[in-house]
């Protein structure tokens, strides 16, 4: 495939959408032109043909959870190395986190990041809102002003902190009814956590590191669950960790709470096992729990009460990461290596399907953000998002090799079987075979 320009159409033949049968698909206008035996007829001579013989079709993958580290740490990440990061993932749309230098806490700051991602052009860049000023924790940020602003904002966390603080909490929920926003809380209760390194467990009693209590998050959901059905608000919980965080959620739905929860990667595959190897790249928040805790992640992501997979995709530098397990930060890459983990994780195991994913990392994650022109179904008409994955290699994951700016993957060496080879933007090449298409 060559580089494309804005009207560059794509005859895509044979790939099978959402793992069914095979099918041609013509990608024109940045909408989806046709699809089957009209696909074919309907192209015009310069189309651009892509062999996509067995290779799954799946709608852009949607981020609800990237840190793209601009402004203020572009020596870890910018919005254009993360947006070609999430290209190359398979991804069409990443929402970005606030907490960067300065806070994304005013209409000017999400403003800012929405023009860099318009820049780029690489995905639809969504900023995400502070809830409080600067993560302070005590003084609601200007939620109305952020949701008005161009960069027409839903979505509103304080996350790498915990709006602890309840009345905070409840005001804010309430305030994002206004605009049909979601608070998306870093579930954490600071003083169950204070110098915490890891989970609490057998793990962290034999390595004598300070213990992460699922308590400490489980506590923060079951408050906070029981807030937004109280105000009647729409409340999302960030990288969901624990078995027993999946009960109460599962509790809260059948209660009839309008709450969404996401889960990484890297919950879903790693556990607390890994850090006996003292790597600071398994150093994360919330820590990686148990086996125990993985299986109910799992399960709660197949039977739907975990209605989404987010990356948490957190580049740090080489100076901020590559030193002793107390000092390193926390947090590692993901979008470069998340459908080959969830495949691992949820297909390989028989607990999704290939439509499921779709569901997971594109419709729902869509819908949470409220995104209209992402997670559509691939069908006539419909914008030309589209994610080409192969199922059936052989890979071995190479930091190396990565857009991402950062190097922190706790991946490097795994193999893995499932890898996006094409994403298209509506209708235009974003990235194929690894490497970024501008
Ligand atoms: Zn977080």
């Amino acid at each position: 495939m060559s580089d494309s320009a804005p009207s560059t159409s794509y005859l895509i033949k044979g790939a099978r959408v959402l793992g069914g049968d095979a099918i041609d698909m013509l990608l024109a206008d940045g909408v989806v032109a046709a699809l089957g035996a009209d696909a074919a007829r309907s192209a015009e001579s310069d189309v651009e043909t892509v062999d996509a013989a067995g290779l799954i079709a799946l709608p852009g993958l949607v981020d609800l959870h990237t840190h793209l580290r601009e402004p203020g740490r572009e020596d870890a990440e910018t919005v254009d190395s993360g947006s070609a990061a999430a290209a190359v993932g398979g991804f069409t749309a990443v929402h970005a986190m606030a907490n960067t230098d300065p806070v994304a806490d005013t209409a000017g700051v999400v403003e800012q990041v929405w023009h860099l991602g318009r820049r780029a052009g690489l995905c639809d860049v969504h900023p995400v809102g502070a809830v409080t000023v600067g993560l302070g924790g005590s003084q609601l940020a200007e939620l109305g002003a952020m949701a008005e602003s161009a960069a027409r904002v839903r979505v509103f966390s304080d996350d790498g902190k915990c709006v602890s603080d309840a009345v905070l909490m409840r005001r804010a929920l309430e305030y994002v009814k206004a605009f049909d926003g979601v608070v998306a809380q870093h579930a954490q209760e600071p003083r169950l956590t204070e110098a915490a390194q890891m989970n609490e467990g057998s793990v962290s009693a034999v390595l004598g590191l300070r213990g992460w209590p699922a308590v400490a998050e489980e506590s923060v959901i079951a408050r906070d669950v029981l807030l937004a059905g109280h105000v009647g608000s729409r409340l999302h919980v960030c990288h969901v960790s624990t078995a027993g965080s999946v009960e109460i959620l599962r509790w809260a739905k059948g209660k009839g709470i309008d709450v969404t929860a996401e889960v990484t990667p890297h919950h879903l595959f790693l556990t607390d096992e890994n850090v006996r190897s003292y790597d600071p790249r398994f150093k994360v928040n919330p820590p990686l729990r148990t086996q125990d805790d993985v299986d109910a992640l799992r399960e709660g992501l197949a039977d739907g009460t975990i209605d989404a997979v987010a990356t948490d995709h957190a580049p740090h530098s080489l100076e901020d990461k590559d030193c002793e397990w107390a000092a390193a930060a926390m947090g590692m890459t993901g979008l470069e290596t998340a459908v080959g983990i969830v495949a691992a994780a949820m297909v390989d195991t028989g607990l999704l399907d290939w439509a499921g994913v779709a569901d997971r990392m594109s419709r729902r994650p869509a819908r949470i953000g409220r995104l209209a022109g992402q997670g559509r179904p691939i069908e006539v008409g419909e914008p030309a998002n589209v994610t080409l994955i192969d199922s059936e290699t052989r890979y071995t994951v190479d930091p190396k090799a990565m857009a991402s700016r950062s190097r922190n993957t706790p991946y490097a060496g795994q193999d893995l079987s499932a890898r996006p080879v094409a994403t298209f933007l509506r209708g235009r090449l974003t990235a194929s075979e690894g490497v970024v298409r501008r």
